[in-house]
Order: C-alpha cells, then sequence, then structure tokens
C-alpha cells in the first residue's frame, strides 16, 4: 500500500471540492498550443523551406550513436519533398558559442541523415548565412535537401539578434519549427525568424505538442503524474504545476527520501536535500489544497551503497537503518502503484523511480514501466513520458515503443511540464511576415 500524504497530515481539506477540476493560473495553458498552422495549412511546392531541426545528437568517433532525432525529424522532410518543396534544415550543434570548431560540425550529422532518409543525397552548405548558405540553396530542385552547418558558429544565433535571423530568413520562403527540443529558448532560429517569414510547425513538434497537452492540458481523467530522480530542487516548478493539474502525483527516486523527511521519517544515509526540507513539506500542504493526492512510497530497498553487487535489504520507511541507503521503492509501494494506473486514465511520468543504473535498483522503474506499457497497448492508459533518464530508462526496460508517447525534449519537456510557454511555439502562433 501506498501512504498518501495528503490525507495522513493534513487535517481539513478545504478544497476537496476542487478535485478533478483543471485550474488554470493564468490563460497560457489554454493558449499554449492552440493557434499554431502547420505544413498542412502551406503550400510548399517549389519554395524554399527552411526547417529548424534538432540534430544536436549523440555524436562519437564521427558517428552518430543515437538516431532518434534524425527519425523523428524523417517524416516532415519526406512530406515536404513529396511535395516539391526546396528544403534547408538548420540547426545547432554542441556548444561552441559563435566561433567555428571544426569538431562541431554538422557535417558528419548530414551524412547520418541522408542514411536515415534511405541513402537521399543530402547537400551541404559550410556556412548557415552568406555566400556559401546562399549558394547551396540555389543549386537545389524541387524536392531537394540541404543541411546548413551549426548555427551556433554565430553569437546571433542565441542572442536572437535580428540581423543574424534577417540572414537565415533569406535563405527561405517558409519557416517550418520541428524542434519541439530546442523551442524553450528564444533564438534567432526558433523565435527570431518567425516573425520575419510565414512560420508553420513541422509534424514532429505537432506530434509533441498534441501529445503534451493532451496529458496535462486536457487529460482523461484520473489522471496520475509520477516524477522520480535525484533532486527535488530541478523539479520544483514541475512538481507545483503539476500538484495543479493532476488527481494524484506520485514521488519518487531519491526526490521522494526528501519528502520523507519532511514528514519525520529517517531515511539513514539516503541522498537528501537538507534545504529542501522545507519546501517539501510546502508541497505537501499545496497539494492538499489543491485537492491532488500526493503519493510516496511505504517501503524500500535499501543498502549500504550505490553498487552493483552489495547486500541489499527491503524495509518498511519507518524501519531505515541509520548507516543504509534508499536506493528504490519497495515491492508493496510497486503493487500499490500498479493498482492505482489500473484506474488511471492518463498518466505522465519523469524521472527513474530508484538508481536504475545500477541492477538491482532498477527493479521499480522497470514493473512500473511494463505496467503502464501494458495498459496502453490494451487502450486503457494514455501515457506520455520524457526526460533524459527516463527516456534511458524506458529503453532499457525494452519498452518505449509501446508508450503513447516519448519525448526525447529534456529542457523543453520540463519546462512544459512547469507550465512556462515555449517561445519557439509561441512565435508560431503570430503572423509572421
Ligand atoms: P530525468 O533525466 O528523466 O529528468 P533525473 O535526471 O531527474 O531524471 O534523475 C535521474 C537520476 O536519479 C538517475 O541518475 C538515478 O540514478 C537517480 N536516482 C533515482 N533514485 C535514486 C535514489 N534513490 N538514490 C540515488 N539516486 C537516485
Ligand atoms: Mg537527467
Amino acid at each position: 500500500m501506498y501512504l498518501i500524504v495528503g490525507v495522513s497530515l493534513v487535517k481539513s481539506s478545504p478544497s476537496v471540492a476542487l478535485k478533478g477540476k483543471i485550474h488554470y493560473p493564468g490563460i497560457y495553458a489554454v493558449e499554449r498550443q492552440a493557434m499554431y498552422k502547420t505544413i498542412n495549412d502551406v503550400n510548399v511546392k517549389g519554395m524554399r523551406v527552411l526547417v529548424r531541426a534538432d540534430l544536436n545528437v549523440p555524436v562519437h568517433d564521427s558517428s552518430v550513436s543515437d538516431l532518434t532525432r534524425l527519425e523523428r525529424l524523417k517524416p516532415t522532410l519526406d512530406r515536404l519533398t513529396d511535395e516539391g518543396a526546396r528544403v534547408i534544415v538548420m540547426s545547432h550543434f554542441g556548444r561552441p558559442k559563435g566561433k567555428k570548431i571544426p569538431e562541431l560540425s554538422l557535417k558528419p550529422v548530414a551524412n547520418a541523415l541522408s542514411k536515415v532518409l534511405n541513402d537521399r543525397s543530402v547537400a551541404f552548405a559550410s556556412d548557415c548565412i552568406g555566400t556559401a548558405a546562399k549558394e547551396t540553396v540555389s543549386a537545389l530542385g524541387q524536392g531537394q535537401i540541404a543541411v546548413l552547418e551549426n548555427l551556433r558558429f554565430h553569437s546571433g544565433e542565441e542572442t536572437n539578434c535580428s540581423i543574424f535571423a534577417s540572414e537565415l530568413a533569406e535563405l527561405g520562403d517558409i519557416f517550418v519549427n520541428d524542434g519541439f527540443s530546442v523551442s524553450h529558448r528564444a533564438h534567432a532560429s526558433t523565435a527570431g525568424i518567425a516573425s520575419l517569414l510565414p512560420s508553420v510547425a513541422g509534424i514532429n513538434m505537432q506530434a509533441e505538442l498534441t501529445a503534451l497537452s493532451s496529458a496535462l492540458e486536457h487529460p482523461k481523467r484520473p489522471v496520475g503524474a509520477i516524477v522520480g530522480g535525484a533532486k527535488i530542487s530541478t523539479k520544483l516548478e514541475v512538481l507545483g504545476n503539476l500538484t495543479e493539474r493532476m488527481d494524484f502525483v506520485v514521488v519518487g527516486g531519491a526526490m521522494a527520501n526528501t519528502f520523507l523527511c519532511a514528514i519525520g521519517v529517517d531515511v539513514g544515509k539516503s541522498l537528501i536535500e537538507n534545504d529542501m526540507v522545507s519546501t517539501a513539506r510546502k508541497i505537501i500542504a499545496n497539494s492538499d489544497n489543491r485537492g491532488c493526492e500526493l503519493v510516496l512510497p511505504s517501503d524500500v530497498v535499501i543498502a549500504p551503497a550505490l553498487e552493483t553487487d552489495v547486500f541489499t535489504d527491503v524495509v518498511k520507511i519507518a524501519g531505515v537503518p541509520k548507516d543504509k541507503m534508499i536506493l528504490d521503492i519497495g515491492p508493496e509501494s510497486v503493487s500499490g502503484l500498479c493498482a492505482k494506473l489500473t484506474e488511471c486514465r492518463t498518466l505522465l511520468w519523469n524521472g527513474p523511480l530508484g538508481a536504475f543504473e545500477v541492477p538491482p535498483f532498477d527493479q521499480s522503474t522497470n514493473a512500473i514501466a511494463v505496467t503502464a506499457a501494458k495498459l496502453t497497448r490494451n487502450g486503457v492508459m494514455t501515457s506520455v513520458a520524457g526526460g533524459g533518464d527516463t527516456v534511458a530508462a524506458l529503453n532499457q526496460a525494452g519498452v518505449a515503443e509501446d508508450f503513447t508517447y516519448v519525448s526525447t525534449a529534456g529542457g523543453a519537456f520540463l519546462e512544459w511540464l512547469e507550465g512556462k510557454q515555449l517561445p519557439g511555439v509561441e512565435a508560431l502562433s503570430g503572423t509572421g511576415k
């Protein structure tokens, strides 16, 4: 069974009647994604279409080790080229901070993109603006693709310099933003350019916005979130926004230790954030006021250290020895959570429930991943997950494909969960040129 903190800690619950309703702190939530156009709304035949993508992929020894982002870009590029557009792909890569750093060239990524596009030829411009870019673009025929060199070789990209944005805009007739994962930054290629060209969302961007808004803004209820990971401090705003919107929020991972501390549990030598204990208390109180059930583990897996092949044990939360650390939630908590999920129609997940990189502390994360995947496959639940380590954990459990949507967006995904307006998405709602 799970410990329901909202019930056990707070005696009066003045706003229980609010439960089940969505509370919009402002109008942003309904406005966040409603007003943009998509590539269905524009005629691209013969047009020069500038696509902002996220080609910031992991590269080792000049070869791309994870093609996910390129595969997600493929539908947009296929559609645009099928319709006879001249397609110009632009992206940043790494952090060159305005300097031309040969190791951060997008050339190897352009080659990998060509492979993902079934060996279609992909031209490459050695600079993203100026003569090199113009010549590459003017050589493009209908249905052909070029990739521009790293946008961040120019400092104007990150400063959202209007001159740099105009130089990019000169290369195209239409702007397509297909990089949700870069849209939390107001850069020249995400925000600046959108005020200069007719601007629409690509297929990947649309899929991401639809999935996130179906989980956060218009969910089928009951809707719950699992928030795990190492630190409350990195997810304070996420917790604040989710307790505002969800029917329940399950806190797992090391951040649950700080919550346990806040309700007077001795967590031994577990990882905790001492300066976040009072914040955790506030989150508990706020959740109760908002009618959101905050759920903490009732049992945990403990060990002397975060290492493989250590002696592990399962104890109730009241029984954590002083010289042990909590590294996963326990089996009783897992079965309580699985039961809860069977009643849940929408699930949002960010953050592993335990130190999943080191077996056996991956057990709860795997078990919950498998259960959520099965409920999704059976059509019972919509499941949306995101976060660098969460995606790694779902891949490790072999169930990422079964989730309704897995966001690879990292920072942008977290900012969306925080309830923020993303400048690159907001810019699509403007009228453009
Ligand atoms: P995400 O990248 O999905 O947003 P985070 O970066 O917030 O997730 O957290 C993931 C990290 O949290 C992992 O490295 C994992 O090992 C760690 N973690 C989870 N539970 C524990 C725990 N009980 N003790 C120590 N580390 C933990
Ligand atoms: Mg992480």
